[in-house]
């Protein structure tokens, strides 16, 4: 171990690594470095990591985040798809023996057998500025699966922050609103300009911090049916929900069993999807299943 480099997270500092290893972007992985010490500081402090966490970062990029994570946790396991970046990584976290590189498509990765390896299965601290193109696949699989979580703050699209933590009647409602907060808390710490990252995206950004729940706000017999269901909901977003379960035949819920629940609850027959409210399609989910 050396003694470690200076952060990072200032455009000259940055240009200089990408320079020094005549780094070339990668649009396909959705690299847009963070250039803004600022703003680091504000991941780093909405994460509340302390020496007893031990973090998963994905998508380290130069390691720029990750020096701050491994200066205030117990550990860091950092998951980097592109090969290109490893050599670089090994350079700007040599300074510190507590960071685990580990080169692979987060996607594969068995994040669940990491966590116990690393550490025995209690939960990990996930923190990212995540590549754009996968943002909602890896939230999701990180929620779905069970993964232990004690929080998730990353950087995403101010786009999805907002669908993540919108109620029933907002034209960003939808599926992943719902299962995120089934999941956990959502709280939108700060907006991102373009300005702050290296090459600039288009679109704007924003750190969102998801507190995972200890248990599920609502009690649903059937978690799978119920985001089943939702998915149906939300896939036919203009129409009824009546409808866009009887077109997802798989669901095996027929129209009138549908219109049949929805009276039992109170609610109209004509009702959307997009005006209910997670206890509402954790109530109609346990009464389909009565
Ligand atoms: N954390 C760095 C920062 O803030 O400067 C880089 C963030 S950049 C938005 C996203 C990073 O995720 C890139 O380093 C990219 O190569 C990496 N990445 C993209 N797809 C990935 C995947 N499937 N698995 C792991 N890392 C991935």
């Amino acid at each position: 171990m050396t003694a470690p480099r200076p952060y990072l997270g200032s455009p000259q500092e940055t240009i200089a690594v990408l320079n020094q290893y005549k780094f070339v972007f990668q649009k396909k992985f959705g690299q847009n470095f963070l250039i803004d010490p600022h703003v680091l500081d504000k991941i780093i402090r909405a994460a509340e990591i302390t020496k007893e966490d031990y973090v998963v970062e994905i998508g380290p990029g130069i390691g720029t985040m990750t020096q701050h994570l491994a200066a205030a946790a117990r550990g860091v396991a950092a998951i980097e798809i592109d090969k290109a970046l490893i050599p670089i990584l090994e350079d700007t976290l040599s300074g510190y023996d507590n960071v685990t590189i580990i080169h692979d498509d987060v996607m594969k990765v068995d994040l669940e057998a990491l966590t116990q390896k690393r550490n025995e299965g209690r939960p990990v601290k996930v923190v990212a500025n995540l590549p754009y193109y996968i943002t909602t696949p890896i939230i999701m699989g990180l929620l779905e699966k069970h993964v232990p979580v004690q929080s998730i703050t990353v950087m995403v699209q101010k786009e999805v922050a907002d669908r993540m933590q919108v109620g029933p009647g907002t034209k960003d409602y939808g599926a992943l609103s719902l299962a995120v907060q089934y999941y956990a808390s959502p709280y939108i710490v700060a907006n991102v300009p373009a300005n702050c990252f290296l090459p600039r995206p288009k679109v704007g950004s924003a750190v969102i911090r998801l507190t995972t729940h200890e248990s599920p706000p609502v009690k649903v017999k059937d978690e799978k049916l119920m985001f089943a269901i939702i998915r149906a909901s939300f896939n036919q977003r203009r129409k009824t929900l009546q409808n866009g379960i009887s077109h997802a035949a798989e669901l095996g819920i027929s129209k009138e069993q549908t219109v049949k629940v929805l009276e039992e609850m109170g609610l109209s027959p004509s009702i959307r999807g997009e005006a209910m409210t997670l206890a509402q399609f954790a109530e109609f989910t346990n009464r389909v299943l009565k």
